[in-house]
C-alpha cells in the first residue's frame, strides 16, 4: 500500500508488518505492538505509543506514512442522535461518514472513495466524478476516529457512504481483512455490509472468497430500461446477469442478499413496478430495503408519498418477499450520500 512515495503503515496486515519489521532488522514482536496501537487502541499517532522506542518511531516515520483523519464538522441529528462526520484527509480531500445508534449496537457507515464515477442520477456523491480511491487505512480511520470521538464501541460497519466499493476492490478486501482481524477491532464478518451498484465481475470474485459479509445491491428498478435511466452501470450489466451473480453469491456464501430500492415518485413506485420487482427476485433468498429517495438539489427527483411506499411494501409482501422500509436516520443533517461534503466544498450553508 503506497501513499505517494511512502508505504502506508496502517494498511498492512499483522503478517505484512512483521515482514517489514524483520526487513528493518527489528524483532517481529514490535510489529504486534505497533499493530495493537494502530488497530486495537486506535492511536492517532506515534506519540501515543508509550512502549515504542524513539529510535523505532524515527525509522517508521522515515519509511511509512501514518494516516489520520481530522474531523472538520460533526453534525448531530436532533431527531435520532445520528451523527454525520466530515473528515479531512492528509491531501486535503474530504470524506464523510455516519454514526448511528441502534438497539443492537452502534453502526458506522463509511465512504470507500473520494467522489465516485458511477454516475447514478439521484446521488450527490457522483456529481463531480471520482477524485481518488481511499486506502484501507483511510476506510478504517473513519471508524477509528468515530470511536475516539464518541467513546463508544462500534459493532456494525456498512460500506454505503460515498464511492463504489467494488471500484476500489483490492483496498476494500484489505480493509475487510483488517477490520475483522482478531488483533484489531475484531468486527464479525456478519456485521459488515458492502453495498454495490452492481459490478457483476467483482461480485462474483467476492463470492469466491466466501466471506460471511452481507452484500447489498442497489437495484432501484426492475427493468433494464428503467434502471438505465437511473444508473449508467445498467448499460454495462443487464438485470439477468446481475441476478445470476446474486444467486451465485448466495450459493457460495449462504448469505442472503439485500436489495436496496430507492423510491422516486412517479418513476419507480407504481403498482406495476412492485409487480415487476416481485417477479424479478422471486425465488432468490433476499430481503428488500425500501428507501424513500432523498432529494438532492441537482436533480428534481421527488420522494414517493407515504401511501405509495406502504402500498409498494404491501404488494411485495403479498408476493412473499421480505421487505422493510429503511428508517430514515439523520434527515435533518444531510443524511444521504455525499450531501454534506458537497455542501461544504461549495460553502453552501
Ligand atoms: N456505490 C454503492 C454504495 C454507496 S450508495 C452503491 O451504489 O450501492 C448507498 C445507497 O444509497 C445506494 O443504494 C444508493 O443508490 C443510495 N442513494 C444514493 N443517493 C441517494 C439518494 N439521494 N436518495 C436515496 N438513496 C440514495
Amino acid at each position: 500500500m503506497e501513499t505517494g512515495s511512502k508505504k502506508d503503515i496502517k494498511s498492512f496486515t499483522l503478517d505484512q508488518l512483521k515482514e517489514e519489521m524483520e526487513a528493518m532488522g527489528e524483532k517481529s514482536f514490535r510489529a504486534k505492538q505497533l499493530y495493537e496501537w494502530m488497530h486495537k487502541k486506535q492511536a492517532a499517532g506515534y506519540e501515543e505509543m508509550t512502549n515504542i522506542s524513539t529510535a523505532l518511531v524515527s525509522k517508521c516515520k522515515e519509511c511509512y506514512s501514518y494516516t489520520a483523519l481530522v474531523p472538520v464538522r460533526v453534525q448531530e441529528s436532533k431527531i435520532d442522535g445520528t451523527r454525520k462526520y466530515l473528515f479531512e484527509l492528509a491531501d486535503g480531500n474530504m470524506v464523510e461518514s455516519v454514526w448511528m445508534r441502534y438497539q443492537h449496537g452502534n453502526s458506522v457507515c463509511i465512504s470507500s472513495q473520494v467522489g465516485c464515477r458511477m454516475g447514478c442520477r439521484f446521488c450527490a456523491s457522483t456529481q463531480d466524478g471520482l477524485e481518488r480511491n481511499l486506502l484501507p487505512s483511510e476506510m478504517l480511520d473513519q471508524i477509528y476516529a468515530i470511536i475516539r470521538h464518541t467513546g463508544e464501541r462500534v459493532s456494525n460497519v456498512v460500506v454505503m457512504g460515498s464511492g463504489e466499493p467494488m471500484d476500489n476492490y483490492d483496498n476494500l478486501l484489505q480493509f475487510i481483512t483488517l477490520l475483522t482481524d482478531e488483533n484489531g477491532l475484531n468486527i464479525s464478518q456478519r456485521n459488515v455490509t458492502v453495498s454495490t451498484c452492481g459490478i457483476v465481475t467483482r461480485m462474483r470474485q467476492l463470492a469466491d472468497r466466501r466471506l460471511q459479509i452481507t452484500l447489498a445491491i442497489s437495484l432501484h428498478a426492475a427493468t433494464d430500461e428503467k434502471r438505465r435511466q437511473l444508473m449508467p452501470i445498467a448499460d454495462s450489466y443487464h438485470l439477468d446477469e446481475l441476478l445470476e451473480a446474486c444467486a451465485y453469491y448466495f450459493a457460495q456464501t449462504g448469505r442472503r442478499i439485500t436489495f436496496e430500492y430507492s423510491l422516486v415518485r412517479d418513476v419507480n413506485d407504481t403498482d406495476e413496478d412492485a409487480r415487476q420487482l416481485s417477479a424479478l427476485i422471486r425465488g432468490l433468498n433476499c430481503h428488500v430495503n425500501l428507501i424513500p429517495v432523498n432529494p438532492i438539489k441537482e436533480r428534481n427527483y421527488v420522494q414517493s408519498e407515504r401511501r405509495a411506499v406502504e402500498a409498494f411494501k404491501n404488494k411485495l409482501e403479498k408476493n412473499g418477499i421480505n421487505v422493510t422500509i429503511r428508517r430514515e436516520m439523520g434527515r435533518d443533517i444531510d443524511g444521504a450520500c455525499g450531501q454534506l461534503r458537497r455542501r461544504y466544498m461549495k460553502q453552501d450553508y
